[in-house]
């Protein structure tokens, strides 16, 4: 069994989470707890795609005050998950700088790709890219949950895959989510390893990984996901794409 003091992990690829521990999404979140936006329309300042001219999708805002992230206030207000299914963003590492008032500055996009690309219209009939928004919290995952994850991580064996549902895409702030292809990504200025900071899956309104509905899906696929790193100290987003 896996303990805190197991050593370093052996899949150099998928980092360690920063939040060292895990959080799924609560959509009903109680009156108390600290409140995040998942989705809605993206007026972010410098959030519109260089290639697509268009508002990149706002995937999740969360915002720094919350205690579960350890963002240090005096260098973030909020850390927007922004990325856009239309142009060559899904094909390679996708960076941005988030400023202290939460605008973003756009650093790196994959290479333009135009014949694989989704285009304008998106990757299904009807797309938009604008998802409704809905207030979520974070919510530890469980004991058990969290040690299984990381088993899974520090293993070099496919075999000792996770069971109970674990090994599939879900949302997950911090921790080890399950990576289908994980990639170490570096960060674009300081060049650290840069932590994993959140996993999206498909669905766009809820806890649904196979969601069915494709306009209430951020791709149409449940076997994709998205996937952000953060560099607290250079305060830049590294994102890239991951399916099965
Ligand atoms: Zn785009
Ligand atoms: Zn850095």
């Amino acid at each position: 069994m896996a303990n805190e003091n197991d050593r370093a992990p052996t899949n150099p690829n998928q980092p360690t989470g920063d939040p060292e521990w895990g959080h799924s999404l609560n959509f009903n979140p109680g009156p108390k707890e600290v409140l995040h936006d998942f989705c809605g329309e993206n007026d972010v300042a410098g959030g519109s795609c260089p290639n697509c001219k268009r508002p990149l999708t706002r995937l999740l805002s969360l915002h720094a005050k919350d205690p579960i992230l350890n963002l240090d206030q005096n260098r973030f207000s909020v850390v927007h998950l922004v990325y856009c299914w239309r142009c060559s963003i899904p094909f390679g590492n996708f960076s941005y700088k988030i400023e202290k008032n939460g605008s973003i500055k756009i650093l790196n996009l994959p290479p333009r790709q135009p014949d694989a690309e989704h285009g304008l219209e998106g990757p299904y009939d009807g797309y938009t890219g604008i998802f409704p928004n809905r207030q979520i919290s974070l919510e530890s995952i469980d004991a058990d949950d969290q040690l299984k994850l990381r088993q899974y991580w520090q293993s070099t064996d496919a075999e000792v895959a996770i069971r109970d549902g674990l090994d599939e895409p879900r949302h997950q702030v911090g921790g080890y989510p399950f990576i289908y292809n994980p990639v170490k990504t570096d960060c674009p200025e300081c060049g650290r390893d840069m932590p994993l900071f959140a996993a999206i899956c498909n669905d766009a309104c809820g806890n649904d990984t196979w969601r069915q509905t494709a306009n209430e899906t951020f791709v149409g696929n449940g076997g994709v996901q998205m996937i952000f790193h953060l560099c607290r100290k250079c305060s830049i987003v590294s994102a890239y794409s991951s399916s099965d």
